[in-house]
């Protein structure tokens, strides 16, 4: 990394708008701002590495640099979900398969209504949708046996499928927001500093002033600001309030797409190239349920058998016949994001409610469905101590406690609206300081059911069109 992204001695900086977090709503964020002509510093705690470069990088070299805690930070509760987060400029969408998907229209409708959002019409979205779309510009993926295996089985089954797109262009070369939007806001002015971690936002009558920061080699870098664009993420965006002493309604409604997997081995080849990303998936269920391909990489596949190593080893040696699949849901449950003094990171403790509960049983059982009609001989399911499926019959979740959940979505802690329990209005402003925005996926009212890059991109390019008129 050049050293200009990188401070490394005690400073005083002074900007018109301080946006902290490069991921996906921290750029959208600057480019509107870069765009009107605004004084603009992007603060980033994670490395900055060019799109570029990081493609060329090995799966452990990526994990190492881009994803925060080697890839997985587990939450607390009667069923835990390990959760995967970007840490690195782009944010997740660094490493993410980049899935382009819009909400439905009574996901929508519902956040209106449950929230009381101000003026968030399907028309308004949908322009921003088509504004992002049209900057990411997502191509549907290459073809590949493991994904596509999906498609014919949901034809058997009369369930409907869907090819998603994915933010790759017709190369393989990712189109990642860092590659997209970053190179040309650094060339209009922006001023980026990487591997710098914001500790403290300061404030005073109602207004926040300047943010503390920690360099990589642990100077001390102070901020002075007039409007702070907050987008460090669903769970780094709370917690830093709560560092920061800011606490009513912080942090206590975040939510994630709980994710179950299977194993399935078939009797033919079907992995030897792995898919970039496996784009095929049954949608019939949505937005509760999304069946899907999961990427396939040794690696992967051997963590996938290492959550009951002793039973699902010999299955290691057939990796080309094996898949990984999801049934991920849209729950109801809420977890909470805890400040521990003297932890540097933030406790989170979910809690699974009784249709969430349900709809992993019954996702479990249209995946092994869906899985055995694609041809599939024998599944694991994530779940320890499982003996597998032969077929789909009495495919049943008798123990939620052995359950091995995941994530790579989380979102909703910092939900938007005028009701009480949202700590940000209708238009992104944090209620309890008057100049700080909201720019990230914790403003995202509730679980979409679907990818949320598109609409973490949609709603804050919607509120920036708000704060600059
Ligand atoms: C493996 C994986 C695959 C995914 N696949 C898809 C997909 O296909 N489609 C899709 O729509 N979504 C996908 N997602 C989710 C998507 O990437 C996220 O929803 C999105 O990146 C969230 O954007 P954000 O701007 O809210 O925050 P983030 O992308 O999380 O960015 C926040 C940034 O802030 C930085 N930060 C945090 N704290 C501080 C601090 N104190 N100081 C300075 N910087 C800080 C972080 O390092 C991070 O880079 C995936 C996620 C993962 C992990």
């Amino acid at each position: 990394m050049s050293d200009k992204f990188q401070i490394s001695e005690e400073k005083i900086l002074q900007c018109s708008c301080l946006v902290i977090g490069s991921g996906p709503g921290g750029l959208t964020a600057a480019k509107r701002l870069v765009d009107a002509g605004k004084d603009v510093i992007l603060v980033e705690e994670g490395d900055f590495i060019k799109t570029s470069e990081s493609q060329k990088y090995k799966n452990y070299q990526k994990i190492n640099s881009l994803w925060r805690n080697g890839g997985i930070t587990t939450s607390f509760g009667k069923t835990s979900v390990l959760y995967a987060e970007g840490n690195a400029v782009g944010g997740g969408a660094e490493i993410n398969s980049g899935i382009m998907q819009k909400v439905s229209p009574q996901v929508l409708s519902g956040w209106v209504q449950n929230n009381n959002i101000k003026e968030l019409t399907a028309e308004g979205l949908d322009e921003r949708y088509d504004k992002v779309l049209k900057l990411i510009n997502p191509t549907e993926p290459k073809p590949h046996p493991s994904s596509d295996i999906l498609v014919d089985a949901a034809k058997k089954l009369n369930w409907k499928s869907e090819t998603l797109k994915i933010a790759y262009d017709h190369q393989g070369n990712k189109s990642s927001v860092s590659k997209i939007i970053l190179e040309d806001l650094l060339e209009n002015g922006l001023r980026l500093f990487a591997n710098l971690k914001v500790e403290k936002i300061k404030y005073k009558n109602n207004r926040a002033y300047q943010v503390e920061c920690l360099s990589l080699n642990k100077c001390r870098v102070t901020i002075k600001f007039e409007q702070l664009f907050l987008a460090a993420g669903a769970i780094y965006s709370p917690f830093l309030l709560l560092k920061s002493g800011i606490k009513k309604s912080i942090g206590k409604t975040l939510q994630f797409h709980p994710t179950l997997k299977v194993g399935a081995l078939f009797d033919r080849k079907i992995n030897e190239n792995p898919a970039v990303v496996p784009g095929s998936a049954i949608t019939e269920f949505m937005p509760d349920i999304r069946i899907g391909g999961s990427v396939f990489t040794k690696g992967f596949f051997g963590m996938f058998l290492s959550e009951d190593w002793k039973k699902r080893r010999w299955m290691f040696d057939l990796s080309d016949y094996c898949g990984i699949y999801y049934a991920m849901i849209k729950p109801k449950g809420k977890a909470r994001i805890f400040k521990i003094p003297f932890l540097p990171d933030p406790v989170i403790f979910i809690k699974l409610e009784k249709e969430d509960k349900d709809l992993l049983q019954e996702g479990l059982q249209k995946l092994t469905q869906a899985v055995f009609a694609a041809g599939a001989k024998f599944a694991y399911p994530s779940i320890f101590g499982h003996k597998g499926f032969a077929s789909c019959e009495d495919v049943k979740i008798t123990n939620f406690k052995n359950l091995n959940l995941m994530t790579i979505h989380t979102f909703s802690s910092l939900p938007m609206g005028e009701n009480d329990f949202c700590p940000v209005d209708s238009f992104g402003r944090l209620k309890h300081l008057s100049n700080v925005m909201v720019c990230d996926a914790s403003i995202i009212p509730s679980a979409p059911g679907t990818n949320p890059q598109a609409t973490i991109m949609a709603l804050v390019e919607r509120n920036m069109d708000h704060f600059l008129t």
